[in-house]
């Protein structure tokens, strides 16, 4: 039962204000605490799939989400040197799943909006170095050494979180041996399409944003050298642009127009083995952080959050709604960061023959049979958090 509950959530991300305004429509008193001083979000785009707008239109968004991203029609997978079209999903053969592009600071504005509009407080400027957790009441020190009591905390702080540990072991993550840019330039392309052009060792994603006016790159290397995790490492675009030189034209010519980038390495991180303790649970990148081969980072966050209101609100007890929620999420949850991690490996097959036969079969596969291969993403987006 949530209503009149009060709620500390720790972060004013996807997760944070998603689970903020999912409490608060069940009758729940939310506060944000949130370190930055502005609610906003790195330039980027972001995939917003069926299973991930579910949980946005449960929330009251669909309408929101629809007028301000772009419906997304296919993924299309090319080989990286002539840009041949290898195999071909159709995002748009059913009318009822919805995939979407967005810019992520419009779907943090809109999550804010709304979660504003439904009485949550978001307190900016709110830097939590300490987590101490008993079993009633959770205690957040800031950087100002001001300390806050939380009847119930989530902890919704994102890959460096400070609540992950305070119930966790330590666990370091893996360097994966990859390094990724990205990048937005502008655009004046109508096609609504994800083009993922695949090379040995490198791959590059490409998909439109705000009404085909920018368009969002991610670009994958396979490199030995370390790169800091973290989404403000700037790099100079020339090395984008050298670590994609054979590339086929038109991805030469869209790098051209990269005029900032930030680099970052891929780390694989263990799912944290207990999500909750005592007054306290962790959900989004702070419980999983997955590897961005599928696109669900934001997508698991949205789910997590729709659960965890729906599972607090079934029961009178917070161990009891924490431990049903950690049970209807982990398994799904570890199977997409699974899937997630074999892409990496799928896209960049380097021994000539091995990608010709796979390239070959999927080519084969998305011509004769494109609903079988269409078929094979169900799992991931057709679920429907908000159903169950
Ligand atoms: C290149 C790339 C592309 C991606 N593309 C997609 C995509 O297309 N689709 C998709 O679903 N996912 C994608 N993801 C993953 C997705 O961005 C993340 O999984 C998602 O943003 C996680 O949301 P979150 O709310 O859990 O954490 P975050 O977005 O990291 O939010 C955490 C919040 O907590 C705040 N915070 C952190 N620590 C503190 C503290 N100590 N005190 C106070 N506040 C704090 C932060 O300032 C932040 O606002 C991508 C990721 C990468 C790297």
């Amino acid at each position: 039962m949530l209503i009149g509950k009060k709620v500390c959530v720790l972060g004013a991300g996807i997760g944070g204000l998603a689970t903020a305004l999912a409490l608060a429509l069940r009758g729940a008193d939310v506060t944000v605490l949130e370190q930055a001083e502005a609610l906003s979000e790195v330039g980027a785009g972001l995939q917003i799939s069926p299973n991930g707008f579910a949980v946005l239109r449960g929330l009251g968004l669909g309408d929101a989400i629809t007028a301000a991203g772009l419906r997304g029609s296919r993924v299309v997978l090319r080989d990286y040197r002539q840009g041949k079209p290898v195999f071909q999903l159709d995002l748009m053969q059913d009318a009822g799943l919805s995939y979407f592009f967005l810019h992520r600071a419009d779907l943090i504005g809109i999550l804010a909006d709304a979660t504003r509009a439904a009485g949550v407080k978001i307190r900016l400027l709110h830097h939590i170095t300490g987590v101490d957790i008993e079993p009633d009441v959770a205690y957040l020190t800031t950087a100002q050494g001001a300390i806050h009591e939380a009847e119930v905390l989530i902890g919704a702080d994102g890959l460096h979180s400070k609540v992950r540990p305070a119930m966790n072991p330590a666990a370091p993550p893996v360097f994966t041996r990859q390094v990724a840019w990205r990048a937005v330039v502008p655009a004046a392309d109508p096609s609504t399409a994800v083009t993922v052009h695949m090379g040995p060792g490198r791959h590059i994603v490409s998909y439109p944003l705000r009404g085909g006016t920018l368009r969002n790159i991610v670009a994958v290397q396979e490199r030995r050298t370390w790169a800091d995790e973290g989404w403000n490492h700037r790099d100079d675009p020339a090395n984008l642009r050298e670590a994609f030189a054979d590339f086929a034209p038109d991805v030469r010519v869209m790098l051209d127009d990269v005029q900032e980038t930030h680099l970052w390495g891929l780390f694989r991180h263990p799912v944290a083995q207990r999500w909750h303790q005592g007054c306290a649970a962790i959900l989004g990148d702070a419980a999983h952080p997955t590897l961005p081969f599928l696109a669900q980072g934001a997508n698991m966050a949205l789910e997590d959050a729709w659960v965890l209101a729906d599972s607090l609100a079934m029961t009178d007890s917070t161990t009891q709604g924490f431990a049903l929620y950690q049970s209807r999420r982990h398994a799904r949850v570890t199977k997409v960061i699974d899937a997630a991690s074999r892409n990496a490996r799928n896209y960049h097959l380097a021994f000539p023959p091995l990608r010709f036969a796979a390239h070959s079969a999927l080519r084969i596969a998305s011509t004769l049979a494109p609903q079988l291969a269409a078929r094979k993403f169900d799992w991931l987006y057709r679920f429907d958090a908000t159903a169950a």
